[in-house]
């Protein structure tokens, strides 16, 4: 039985005060019995405030990226010690404007996602297509690739403690969601793509569907057969909408 995780994906937002009021309703608006699990993914100046806050309250937090160097002359990166250091038990790895953005190749992802998997951070691998690959009919090739990138270079074994979120570039910040048919489809593809290497690996493994889900979609997109909770982006900045995406996990 896979729980159901709602991640919040905060990206370049937020301030001190932010984080202090949407982290308190969060942790009111919570407890360590919910049927989703919650996990939010805060720029990484706030992440020692994040930390603080919510220490002991069963919300995981984690990283937006990584450099998969352990250290050393890498100036503006951060390193997987450095999110453990700061209490974070993920990372995401490869999302769609760390590629399109900071030019991160499927080499590049699958480099970060392998320092984060021997780090004993969990990756969360963010895959998907864009709006031409979907209307030239490759999606399940991109995606396909895509996480190849890291099977051909790390084995099956490196998804063992991982998490898929799919995420169509089309459907990110752009308010229009894949339908709840369409994304199960893709997630389907993933699961037998991954059961195909090792059927109990692909048989738990947790897979995130991505793009403009809110309080009104959620429900929808989570009673997908394959889909095990959602990556958040804009609606994860709002408490009452993120906690109202929780609850259509019941
Ligand atoms: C994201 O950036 O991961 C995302 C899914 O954003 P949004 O929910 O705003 O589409």
């Amino acid at each position: 039985m896979r729980r159901i995780l709602v991640a919040g994906n905060w990206k370049m937002h937020g301030s001190l005060a932010m984080v202090d009021e949407l982290i308190s309703a969060l942790v009111s608006g919570s407890s360590t019995d919910e049927s989703a699990d919650l996990a939010v993914f805060p720029p990484f100046p706030y992440l020692d405030r994040v930390r603080n806050l919510l220490q002991d309250t069963g919300i995981a937090w984690g990283g937006q990226t990584l450099n998969p160097v352990a250290q050393g002359a890498y100036t503006g990166e951060v390193s997987a010690s450095m999110l453990l250091d700061l209490g974070c038990s993920m990372v995401l790895v490869g999302h769609s404007e760390r590629r399109a953005l900071f030019g991160e190749s499927d080499e590049d992802v699958a480099v970060r996602f392998d320092a984060a998997h021997k780090s004993g951070l969990q990756p969360v691998l963010c895959v998907g297509e864009t709006l031409e690959e979907r209307e030239a009919g490759i999606t399940e090739q991109v995606v396909g690739r895509q996480i190849d990138a890291v099977i051909g270079r790390y084995g099956i074994q490196a998804f063992a403690q991982a998490i898929v979120a799919y995420e169509p570039v089309w459907a990110i910040g752009t308010g229009k969601t894949a339908s709840p048919d369409q994304a199960q489809a893709v997630h389907a593809f993933i699961r037998d793509k991954l059961s195909g290497a090792d059927g109990i690996i692909g048989g738990q493994i947790r897979i995130l569907y991505g793009g403009s889900v809110n309080g009104s979609n959620a429900a929808d997109l989570f009673a997908q057969d394959d889909i095990d909770g959602g990556l958040v982006g804009g609606a994860s900045l709002k408490a009452g909408e993120f906690l109202a995406i929780r609850d259509a996990a019941r």
